[in-house]
C-alpha cells in the first residue's frame, strides 16, 4: 500500500523585509477511510500551560456530581433489563446512564469517585482497565438485552477542552441501533486494507510504535486530530467482545501514551475506540486518541473551520515527531 502525500507551497512576502517567504503544506490521505488531513510546519499551535489544574479541580467539586456522597444520590441507574444492579462497578469505577443521552444508551464510567482530580500522566493502567471493563460489560449488557443495539464505542473527553462538560475525569459508551459517521466509514473499509495499512507502517517505521501483544500502536498518518495514535485488535469486532486480558493489554497501551502526552505538556485528550457489530468480518476493533487544547482562559481552541466544518485535520505537529517523542515508552 502505498501512502499517499502532497507538498503545496504558499508564497508570500515578508511584512518586514519585502522578500519572499515559502511555506510548504502537507496534504496526506488516510490509507483507511480517505479523508485528508494537512501537516503544518511547527508553529507552536499547541502551548504548555501553566493553568492551575488542580485549583480548578478544587473550585469545581462542592457541586461535582460524580464525588463521593453525591455520586449515588446524583447520578441516574441503568434500567433493571439493562442491568438489574442499576450502576455497573469494577474496582473504584462506576458505571451509570448518560443524565444527556446521546443515544439509546449512553453511558458514564468514572474511574473513582475519589479522582476528582486526575491529570493525563496519573491515569494508570489499572484505572483505565476498570473503568474499560465496565464499558465493556455495559456494552454486552445492552447487546443481550436488545440485539439490534450492536454499534458500541468506548469513548472520552478528558478536560473542558476536549467537550467534557464535568471537571471529573470519566469515559462514556455509547451503544447504539444506528453507527456513527466514523463507525461507518471504518466498517465499510476492507478487511485487507488495515491488513495492508499496519504491514506498511511497520515496514516503513517512522510512525509505528509497537505491538503491545495483541494490540498494535502507531501514530496516525493523517491525523485528524493533534497528536493522534491509532490503536488496531485483530479478531475482535467490538468492545463487548473485550475479554479481561485484552482489556488489560489496551488499558496498558492507553497508560503508555497517555504518559506520553504528559510528558508533552498536554493535559487533555480525546478518545474513539469505534466498535463494528459482534461478527462483522474481518474488522479488527480500533481507536483513535488525541490530545486537546490545553486549558487556561483565552486559550486557542485545536478544532477550527477545517476540522469541524471542512471534516479536514491541520495540525503542527509531524506525525513522525510524535512517533519519535512516544515511541520508546512503548519499545521499552
Ligand atoms: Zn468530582
Amino acid at each position: 500500500m502505498e501512502l499517499r502525500r502532497e507538498r503545496l507551497t504558499a508564497e508570500m512576502i515578508d511584512p518586514g523585509t519585502g522578500d519572499p517567504v515559502r511555506t510548504l503544506i502537507e496534504v496526506r490521505l488516510d490509507p483507511l477511510t480517505g479523508h485528508s488531513s494537512r501537516i503544518l510546519p511547527e508553529r507552536g499551535l499547541m502551548p504548555a500551560s501553566d493553568f492551575d489544574l488542580e485549583a480548578f479541580a478544587r473550585q469545581t467539586q462542592p457541586s461535582c456530581p460524580f464525588c463521593p456522597d453525591r455520586v449515588d444520590r446524583l447520578t441516574p441507574r441503568l434500567a433493571s433489563r439493562i442491568h438489574p444492579g442499576g450502576r455497573i462497578t469494577r474496582g473504584a469505577a462506576i458505571l451509570f446512564p448518560n443524565l444527556h443521552a446521546y443515544s439509546s444508551h449512553s453511558a458514564v464510567s468514572i474511574y473513582s469517585p475519589g479522582l476528582h482530580y486526575l491529570p493525563v500522566g496519573e491515569i494508570t493502567r489499572e484505572l483505565l482497565a476498570d473503568n474499560l471493563a465496565t464499558q465493556v460489560a455495559f456494552a454486552r449488557a445492552v447487546m443481550a438485552a436488545e440485539p439490534q443495539s450492536a454499534w458500541a464505542s468506548i469513548n472520552a473527553n478528558h478536560m473542558l477542552p476536549s467537550g467534557s462538560s464535568l471537571f471529573h475525569p470519566h469515559m462514556q459508551g455509547i451503544v447504539d441501533s444506528h453507527p456513527t459517521t466514523m463507525q461507518r466509514l471504518l466498517a465499510d473499509v476492507p478487511a485487507q486494507r488495515f491488513d495492508d495499512y499496519l504491514a506498511a507502517e511497520r515496514r516503513i517505521g517512522e510512525r509505528y510504535l509497537g505491538n503491545t501483544g495483541r494490540i498494535q500502536w502507531l501514530v496516525s498518518f493523517a491525523p485528524i486530530a493533534p497528536a493522534e495514535l491509532r490503536a488496531f485488535a485483530a479478531g475482535v469486532c467490538s468492545p463487548a467482545d473485550l475479554d479481561d486480558d485484552l482489556v488489560s493489554e489496551l488499558a496498558h497501551g492507553l497508560a503508555l501514551a497517555l504518559g506520553g502526552y504528559a510528558e508533552m505538556g498536554l493535559s487533555s485528550f480525546n478518545c474513539a475506540m469505534y466498535g463494528a457489530p459482534p461478527g462483522t468480518e474481518g474488522y479488527p476493533l480500533n481507536l483513535r486518541l488525541a490530545c486537546r487544547s490545553n486549558l487556561k482562559p483565552l486559550y486557542r481552541s485545536d478544532s477550527t473551520f477545517l476540522e469541524r466544518l471542512h471534516w479536514e485535520g491541520a495540525v503542527d505537529y509531524a506525525p513522525e515527531t510524535v512517533a519519535e517523542q512516544l515511541g520508546g515508552r512503548f519499545r521499552g
